[in-house]
């Protein structure tokens, strides 16, 4: 069947966004995907696409950055992760699963009690990670209403009151489909991808397949209940995390620049990369503020 040019790319894209979606989704409930694929899934819409804001970067001369946290499953990581960047002055957006921010209300480990007023109290903000990071494709809105978002949205205001409204959404692996455009438009809240990804989700895997034998699995961080399904665990040997934080510089390096939204997850190499990212970010003389804040310094 002839298809004009627009409508084949858009099929294309659409294929090429299933597969990532089913491979990553298979390989991980942790990594983010490279800013290529989520940037081709989002350019071809065709006439009939709700109109909602995707936004993965904030065109703008200020030297600001937002640094975004994704995931959250380990209450050990975000805790450490929030408290080293509050040491430093350094305000993060965080995107928690909601099956996170349930566990920690049902089930915290000792010490993290009230672990999401705790981070916002240190002047960190959230969005929303939908409730249980599987692949939406296929997921009409009555569902992602009814198994993703509500869900979410409800123990986040449980755990942080009930006026609270997340900055944005941010859907897991970054797919975004128009059942979730429309999402977007009905709740008035946008889209948040990101213009750089620190990968550091994705080096953790890779590593881990070299230390067979090694200390693979950190249980006592991670959340006592899961989701649907269970967080893939990652390698924490010290190597394998000096290695992943090589890695993570070298994207921000490569990517770092004004109005940049970047994606890290709460996971060790992200924590010991702290030092070395603010070093980065003064010498280069930019300023991480909070997403809400970035999005009024010009256009997304
Ligand atoms: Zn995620």
């Amino acid at each position: 069947m002839p298809q004009d040019d627009s409508s084949l790319r858009a099929d294309i894209s659409r294929r090429q966004f299933l597969r990532w979606g089913a491979g990553i989704a298979a390989g991980s409930l942790l990594g983010g995907v490279p800013v290529t694929s989520a940037h081709s899934g989002d350019r071809e819409q065709s006439s009939t696409t709700p109109k909602a804001r995707v936004i993965r970067r904030v065109q703008t001369s200020a030297r600001k950055v937002c640094l975004t946290y994704d995931d959250l499953w380990s209450e050990f990581y975000s805790l450490k992760i929030g408290r080293e960047y509050r040491k430093r002055g350094i305000a993060l957006t965080l995107f928690p699963i909601g099956y996170a921010v349930q566990n920690n209300l049902r089930r915290p480990h000792a010490g993290y009690e009230n672990l999401y007023p705790r981070l916002r109290d240190m002047g960190h903000e959230f969005g929303c990670h939908l409730h249980t990071h599987r692949d939406i494709t296929g997921f009409s809105v009555q569902q992602l209403i009814d198994e993703e978002l509500e869900p979410a949205l409800q123990v986040m205001r449980q755990a942080l009151g009930p006026g609270y409204r997340p900055v944005g959404i941010r859907p897991p692996y970054g797919i975004v489909t128009d059942e979730l455009r429309e999402l977007s438009n009905r709740y008035e809240m946008p889209l948040i991808l990101w213009g750089l990804d620190s990968r550091d989700a994705i080096c953790a895997r890779a590593c881990a397949d070299q230390c067979e034998g090694e200390d693979r699995t950190i249980p006592e961080v991670y959340s006592h209940l899961y989701g649907p399904e269970t967080p893939e665990t990652l390698c924490s040997n010290a190597n394998c995390a000096a290695h992943c934080v090589d890695a993570i510089m070298s994207n921000y390096e490569t990517y770092l620049r004004t109005g940049t939204i970047a994606l890290n997850h709460m996971i060790r190499s992200s924590f010991e990369a702290i030092p070395r990212l603010h070093s980065l970010l003064r010498a280069w003389n930019l300023q991480p503020i909070l997403l809400s804040e970035l999005l009024s310094y010009g256009s997304a």
